[in-house]
């Protein structure tokens, strides 16, 4: 054993982004929300299908294409069958495919309330010295490293800055930046002697 904390934290986004676009009542750009139902229509051998945004000010809809003129028999029928009934599992992967969403409406605003589960992965001796995480980010979230550890540590966002320029924060792979949002796979090492929080960490 050493006297480091090894934990792994994973960040569960609670609220799926967001695209800004011109909506055609309001007359203005707009932010739309997943209504998370599945629009499917089947013309022929052909199967059109959409997730349905609304304006979060009039309810206008937006339809987002998830399938385009596809033939019906290169569905897998599973999946023909979780969009007809709007499956919930199939439209929050589609709502929080931020990358599919951009290419469809551009402008996406992205949020940063999340769930963080914690788990500790291997103990340390006492006393702690320094708490490793590893992040595991199943769904890209808006939530920044900062924040994320302000959060988490009950520590102030100027502390977390101060550890970070003298090197007592160091995040992995190198490059990370802690303004930025938390990404899978991130490792961050924090030098925390005399660490109030140590219970509290190991706690959830
Ligand atoms: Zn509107």
């Amino acid at each position: 054993m050493s006297d480091v904390l090894r934990v792994q934290w994973t960040i569960i986004p609670r609220t799926a982004p967001q695209p800004w676009l011109t909506c055609s009542r309001c007359g203005e750009p707009r932010r739309f929300r997943s209504s998370d139902k599945i629009r499917v229509n089947a013309n022929g051998k052909r199967v059109d299908a959409w997730l349905i945004y609304k304006c979060t000010c009039c309810g206008s809809t937006w339809n987002r294409p998830i399938l385009e003129r596809r033939q019906v028999q290169t569905i897998e029928p599973d999946f023909l069958t979780s969009l007809r009934t709007s499956d919930s599992m199939l439209t929050r992967r589609f709502a929080f495919d931020v990358e599919g969403l951009r290419r469809r409406a551009g402008r996406v605003e992205e949020f940063d309330d999340a769930l963080v589960i914690r788990n500790v992965l291997s103990e340390s001796t006492m006393p702690t010295r320094q708490l490793e995480i590893l992040c595991s980010v199943p769904e890209p979230v808006g939530l920044r490293v900062d924040r994320m550890l302000a959060n988490e540590l009950q520590l102030s966002r100027s502390r977390v800055q101060s550890l970070a320029k003298i090197g007592e924060l160091v995040a992995f792979p190198p490059g990370s930046h802690l303004r930025r949002a938390v990404r899978d796979g991130m490792r961050l090492v924090i030098d925390l002697p005399g660490y109030s929080g140590w219970p509290a960490i190991r706690a959830r």
